[in-house]
């Protein structure tokens, strides 16, 4: 299978790859720690360089697992934590967001972070959280800023902000369960060339039982997980980051990009997962 990877331009131009990987809920059990690791660098070597992480997954565990499976690749990473917008230690703030990626780097094993995401919003000013990324950007800490969970009246918010314009993309829950984003926040971040990068791209494992996801995946004899992560990477300006434990998920995952869903496939799952006619508020997980 080729490594070289269909990838998508962030607003500056530069390129990360289309298909990466999710890591919530790996390295919170010691039994299962040895195959994370295994599944991430495989996923790596197949091309799926966009890593994404967070200081909340596992209360840093997460990021020290991604860390070590990391050791030797961190420069063919695109490498993507966030910061936790928790109230009480004021993570979000001004000073906070500093303090927090300097413990994110640490637990990383790394000097910069390619991306740094607000995980949502929280009770902090926006203008704060801004500062702080641009702050921690000049002092090359992080190389992209961005967000997550923000809808389009954040999003405008956001972007006529001081600063705000460079919002390198925004992560949300999109799959074919979840198509609320399609009505408004896709086209307007296609239209300002802001990438979505789409969490949950298989819901989570919570897809339902019996779909036409079932027909679709039989008629191509792939499984309807990669049905569901084709019809996610099928869009323009979208890329998605399934967590895959499993090495042989990682793999199919990588498959699934090379599938291409036809014009049938698209109405059945369009007559089953209705697309937006109006607003849906944004969903998160
Ligand atoms: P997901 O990627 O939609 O689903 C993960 C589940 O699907 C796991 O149980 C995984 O099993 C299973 N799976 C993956 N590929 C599969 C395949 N080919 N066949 C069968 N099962 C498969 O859900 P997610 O973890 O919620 O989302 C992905 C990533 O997005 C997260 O890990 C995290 O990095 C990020 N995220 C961000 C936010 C946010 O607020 N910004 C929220 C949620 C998630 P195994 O693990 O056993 O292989």
């Amino acid at each position: 299978m080729s490594t070289d990877i269909a990838s998508i331009a962030l607003p500056g131009g530069e390129r990360i790859a289309k298909l990466g990987q999710g890591t919530w809920e790996m390295g919170e059990r010691a039994s299962r720690r040895a195959d994370e690791i295994a599944a991430l660098r495989e996923g790596v070597a197949l091309g799926m360089t966009l890593i994404d992480t967070a200081e909340m997954y596992g209360d840093g565990a997460t990021e020290e697992l991604v860390g070590e499976a990391l050791q030797g690749l961190r420069d063919e990473v695109f490498l993507v934590s966030k910061v936790y917008p928790h109230n009480a230690t004021h993570n979000a703030s001004r000073r906070g967001v500093e303090r927090a990626c300097e413990a994110s780097l640490a637990r990383l094993g790394t000097d910069r972070i390619d991306l740094y995401l607000l995980h949502w919003r929280g009770g902090v000013p926006l203008e704060e959280t801004v500062e702080g990324f641009e702050a921690l950007v000049r002092a090359g800490k992080i190389r992209h800023w961005g967000v997550s969970n923000f809808d389009v009246d954040d999003m405008e918010e956001l972007v006529a902000l001081p600063g705000g314009a460079a919002c390198a993309a925004n992560q949300i829950l999109y799959n074919v369960a979840r198509r609320g984003p399609e009505f408004d926040l896709l086209p307007w971040s296609l239209a300002r060339g802001m990438p979505v990068m789409a969490y949950s791209p298989v819901d989570h494992a919570r897809l339902p039982k019996r779909s036409p996801l079932d027909d679709i995946a039989a008629g191509h004899g792939v499984s309807v997980w990669q049905v569901a992560l084709a019809w996610v990477l099928r869009a323009s300006g979208v890329c998605a980051i399934p967590k895959a434990a499993r090495i042989e998920h990682v793999r199919e995952n990588r498959a699934a990009l090379d599938l291409k869903l036809g014009d049938a496939d698209l109405a059945a799952l369009d007559a089953y997962f209705k697309p937006p006619r109006s607003k849906r508020a944004l969903e998160m997980l």
